[in-house]
């Protein structure tokens, strides 16, 4: 097993943890974007869309604004700890 295969392994057990164990959230954030550095990839599309990579936390629904831009077809998510905003086509063109 290469390292990304097995860092991907360990990110998706390390979000269904931090599901499970709300406390320890932040924590667990910072794990996942620590193995993600050490196998050199991406977060993949499931972690990316529940940590802010700027303040390095799990985004929580009620601290994220969420607007959509029918110019440019994007759902544009604020965080609101660190104001940081991330752009998501909506549009049927494939994501990434
Ligand atoms: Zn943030």
């Amino acid at each position: 097993m290469n390292l990304k295969t097995l860092a991907k392994e360990r990110i998706a057990v390390l979000l269904k943890e931090a599901e499970l164990v709300p406390e320890k959230k932040d924590r667990y954030a910072e794990l996942i974007l620590k193995i993600a550095k050490k196998a050199e990839m991406g977060l993949p599309k499931s972690a990316k869309m529940k940590i802010c990579r700027k303040c390095k936390k799990f985004i929580m629904p009620d601290s994220l604004i969420i607007r959509t831009n029918k110019k440019t077809k994007c759902v544009e998510y604020t965080c609101k700890k660190c104001g940081s905003k991330r752009r998501y086509s909506y549009s049927s063109k494939k994501n990434n």
